[in-house]
């Protein structure tokens, strides 16, 4: 059966089609109707044909089922959904059954509050979830036994490799080997093989019981417990590596830690691993928090986002990102990894469960999970069943002499995965949700009757925890369902998300995340499947993943697609590393060279070098076009070793560049292939397609162009698009038979839990929806930068002196006669009640604005309002009628503290501190500290929660 037949029971609609697309796009037609004239343009379409280059604008009509009701596209979902048959997973391998706790999953994985955030980088109005992060942070650290843990990674497989990176930076070994333990995740080997090769890492994997290690390595990957479900003692192995001077890696579990002894005790260096078991769902892959620890001395090697105390104008202790130098936003290609895009939103969650359960909850389930499968061994023993002898703390690993299949078969009969190690091996993984009658059932399957009587526990134990851990109050103090429920409200209440008002970001396109969208992520046939589970459980999923891949080849122009990226990050990774495979297999192993305009988004510098590229800046002319009179010089110098280029369109700098079709020619001409950064798809769907104006490849970010939410800061889906002759070279699985290249995720189709939100966005607006959400962003961003050109320089623009979907506001000119910086405006705004615009990307000094399509007039022009009101503020200051350090931008974002204290000694008076603008003063939005001294933090490093003496006055 196909989508097509799904989908043709549907007799008259109870609303027309379009219904969605008009309540998914904020302005009316009217709206729209004013908004034109404005900008000076009689129709959307007179627009875009004025903004968009001709060369490169498309205009056929996209090749995608017409526009579904809400109800119609929920009814397919449920269809999709019955043809996921999800079973009991004893599966194991990184990825477990678990309870969300109830009040977990409506009050943040159901709630806008939440997943509606963007990521912290305002931490003034990000408390809430920096709190939670922190929370997080202290969870991995106090587990792994490791002092610096940070606020997530991707999944287990790409911290494991991130952490292969992490000790070749750091280690003094000189060797190019990494050890890699072969009890380690299947998954984990094939993406740390995938990340080593192009840094010419050499990936030795060791049976570490039985070989030797090598003489020379500089690091040691060790999984705790092994696959197979043994506990080892690692010690001897981690004073080895060290005696080598290699660094030492352990995938740990983390519910394992709350009985066996932390991989800090032993001296590792570094733990990574997956927080999915603490409350996420496994979603047939994710997403989930991957994490990472280190010990101390490492931590400004750390990749990804890393949350810190400091402190607010008053002293107060405050939350925000630490150490954001080390960052691919600031460091480019010499960035620690190429993360932006993290998992916040799961962090949130697993951090929550730990705050639920508290410490001795925790470890009453491994303590629980850990019974289960010595009541489970014990029944195969007694049955004649021979298990692996050496202690195990959930995975019972047993031997069935060539008879696997068929037991993995009986146990599937009675509605039991189990894992196929082998033709004699079968691996049974206990957990939170195991039952006695799951057991009864396993026994059965291996025809075993159940044991009677006390079962004796005659099996060794592995290394015992010594240790305390989450001794934080906050782990304590909110177990009953009513505290639990309060926190969860009071800290989300600190917060400012999508569901208060516009996130105006520059490139990150906070457009709606509608609930329709964003309900069939909870159902059971989407959310409690293992992504290694046998095919034919998971056809629902099939059939999803291959109308969403088919409809996103369609809309960009492109001939295969691969979801499995779980960040736009890793799609620009999996799409250098098509580009690597394509050249290679020409024998072009030489062309390494990837030349990269300035204005690129850090990640770009940071992917290529981590598919062994080398970047060669390309230099932008003053409209903030790609100069291509200097991408001739570049491309002449480099002609011989040219590999690519990858640029953003439309550009970083929200302008339709009219070179683009030039520019892929150009690079074509010398054998390079043109990567298209498609972050930026919000201004193209309908009216250009990258792969049919020259790209070869593109990654799209699910997370921004099609509605799945940004979380806080995560998940993220970067599906990588390919012409015909690079689909060879798209990632491939260890678990899968689709042939491919490495893996870049843990999982065959990466974050396939939320993919459910993209397939129902592009469904319910259909091939009109989408074109008409496209001209509506870039009208939008028009009508912000038309009201707001005489009060703040636009900086670029393009065609007839349009922008595309975003604007940016230079603030550069005003910084140098008044003093004011884009930090004062972005804080002021608070005040104002807004989220501030990108700051000082991808020009230091400016603001960049994106109102998306879905922003209605009124909340438009609310913003405009607000940016005319902040410059009136901003020429008092010039003028000198306020000082330069007292004043309402300075000292942005007010507080209520702040504000209703007895003294009041500030030169303006208090209703223009807390109530400017026209908006009603009863739905103020409050922010719960006032600005955040960031440097302090930074040199003052504190990334676990803190004692509650901190807070005292
Ligand atoms: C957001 C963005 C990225 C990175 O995507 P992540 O999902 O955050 O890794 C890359 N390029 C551009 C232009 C972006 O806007």
């Amino acid at each position: 059966m196909t989508q097509s037949e799904l989908s043709c029971e549907s007799s008259a609609p109870a609303e027309p089609t379009g219904a969605f697309a008009r309540r998914h796009i904020g302005a009316s037609a009217d709206e729209h109707r004013r908004m034109l004239t404005t900008v000076g343009y009689s129709s959307i379409d007179e627009l875009m044909t004025a903004a968009i280059p001709a060369a490169i604008r498309w205009h056929g009509t996209l090749d995608l089922p017409a526009a579904a009701t809400e109800a119609e596209a929920i009814a397919q979902l449920r269809a999709l959904a019955e043809h996921n048959r999800p079973m009991v997973s004893m599966l194991g391998l990184g990825y477990h059954g678990t309870h969300t706790p109830a009040v977990i999953r409506r009050n943040v994985l159901e709630s806008p509050a939440w997943y509606t955030a963007y990521t912290p980088y305002q931490p003034e109005i990000s408390q809430g979830r920096l709190e939670a992060l922190l929370n997080f942070q202290t969870v991995v650290a106090d587990l792994t036994g490791l002092p610096i843990a940070g606020a997530s990674l991707l999944d287990e497989a790409t911290a494991a490799a991130e952490a292969m990176t992490l000790a070749r930076r750091a280690g003094k070994a000189k060797s190019n080997v990494y050890v890699v333990d072969a009890d380690a995740l299947p998954q984990t080997i094939a993406v740390i093989a995938t990340r080593a090769e192009p840094l010419g890492i050499e990936v030795r994997v060791v049976d570490l019981d039985r070989e030797e290690l090598p003489d020379e390595f500089f690091g040691l990957h060790l999984q705790y417990p092994g696959a197979s479900g043994v506990v080892r003692d690692h010690t001897a192995l981690v004073a080895a590596a060290h005696e080598r001077g290699a660094l030492v890696a352990v995938a740990a579990d983390l519910l394992a830690l709350c009985v066996l002894r932390e991989p800090g005790a032993i001296g590792a260096d570094i733990a990574v691993g997956s927080a999915q078991r603490f409350g996420v769902p496994m979603g047939f892959g994710g997403p989930h928090a991957g994490y990472m620890s280190v010990r101390a001395g490492l931590e400004r090697m750390l990749p990804g986002r890393l949350v810190g105390v400091s402190r607010d104008a008053d002293g107060a202790p405050a939350y925000r990102l630490a150490l954001q130098t080390r960052e691919q936003h600031i460091r480019r290609e010499k960035a620690t990894s190429n993360i932006c895009t993290a998992q916040v939103l799961l962090a949130v969650i697993a951090s929550m469960y730990a705050v639920y359960h508290g410490p001795d909850g925790l470890r009453a389930i491994a303590e629980r999970a850990h019974a289960m499968a010595t009541r489970l061994e014990a029944g195969l023993r007694l049955g004649g069943v021979p298990t692996d002898e050496r202690p195990f703390f959930d995975t019972v690993l047993a031997e069935v002499s060539g008879r696997a299949a068929q037991v993995v078969a009986a146990a599937a009969e009675r509605g039991i995965n189990l894992r196929l190690v082998d033709a004699d091996h079968v691996g049974i993984s206990c957990d939170e949700t195991t039952t006695d009658e799951h057991l009864r059932a396993v026994w059965a399957a291996f025809g075993v009757s159940e044991p009677v009587g006390e079962l004796p526990h005659p099996r060794p134990e592995g290394p015992a925890r010594a240790s305390d851990y989450l001794t934080n109050p906050v782990f304590s103090e909110h177990r009953s369902e009513t505290a639990m429920l309060r926190y969860l409200r009071r800290l989300s209440d600190k917060d400012y998300a999508l569901d208060r008002g516009m996130i105006p970001l520059g490139s990150c396109t906070m457009k709606l995340n509608a609930t329709t969208e964003m309900e069939p992520i909870t159902w059971p046939e989407f959310a409690d499947l293992h992504p290694f589970a046998p095919a034919e459980q998971a056809e629902g999923y099939r059939w999803l993943i291959a109308d969403l891949e088919r409809w996103l080849a369609e809309v960009t122009g492109y001939d295969a697609v691969s979801v499995q990226p779980n960040a736009g990050s890793q799609g620009e990774l999996a799409g250098l590393l098509a580009i690597r495979g394509y050249h290679r297999d020409r024998g072009d192993d030489h062309r390494d060279v990837c030349l990269i305009p300035s204005s690129a988004h850090g990640t770009n510098a940071a992917s290529a070098v981590m598919a062994g590229m080398r970047v060669v800046v390309v230099a932008c002319d003053e409209n903030g076009n790609v100069d291509l009179a200097d991408l001739d010089r570049k491309i002449e110098q480099h002609r011989d070793r040219l590999a690519a280029i990858m640029v953003t369109y439309p550009s970083t700098h929200g302008v339709y560049e009219t070179g683009i079709a030039q520019l892929c020619a150009k690079v074509h001409d010398a054998g390079g292939q043109v990567y298209v950064d498609g972050a930026n798809l919000n201004a193209l769907l309908g009216y250009a397609k990258p792969g049919r104006f020259g790209a070869d490849v593109s990654h799209l970010n699910l997370h921004k162009t099609f509605c799945i939410p940004h979380g806080g800061g995560g998940p993220g889906v970067g599906p990588v698009a390919v012409r015909s002759h690079l689909s060879r070279f798209l990632p491939g699985h260890p678990f899968s038979t689709d042939k491919g290249a490495g893996p870049v995720s843990a999982a065959p189709h990466g974050s396939a839990g939320i993919l459910p939100i993209s397939w129902a966005y592009l469904r319910m607006m259909g091939p009109d929806g989408l074109s008409r959400a496209t001209g509506a962003a870039v009208l939008a961003a028009n009508y912000v930068a038309a009201r707001l050109r005489d009060h703040y320089p636009v900086l670029y623009s393009g065609n007839s002196g349009l922008v595309a979907h975003e604007c940016i506001l230079d603030l550069r000119p005003i910084t140098k006669t008044s003093g004011v910086t884009v930090d004062d405006v972005a804080k002021r705004l608070i005040d104002y009640g807004f989220h501030a615009p990108t700051m000082s990307f991808p020009v230091a000094g400016t603001l960049m604005v994106e109102p998306t399509e879905s922003e209605d007039l009124a909340e438009l022009d609310r913003f405009c309002d607000a940016m005319i009101a902040i410059r009136a503020e901003i020429d008092q200051v010039a003028a000198g009628e306020w000082p330069a350090d007292d004043n309402p931008l300075v000292n942005a974002p007010h507080t209520a503290s702040m504000v209703t204290a007895d003294e009041w000694a500030h030169p303006y008076p208090r209703t223009l501190a807390a109530y400017p603008g026209q908006g009603d003063r009863s739905e103020k939005y409050w922010p719960p500290v006032r600005r955040i001294d960031g440097a302090y933090g930074d040199r003052n490093l504190v990334c676990a929660c803190p004692s509650p003496e901190a807070f005292e006055e």
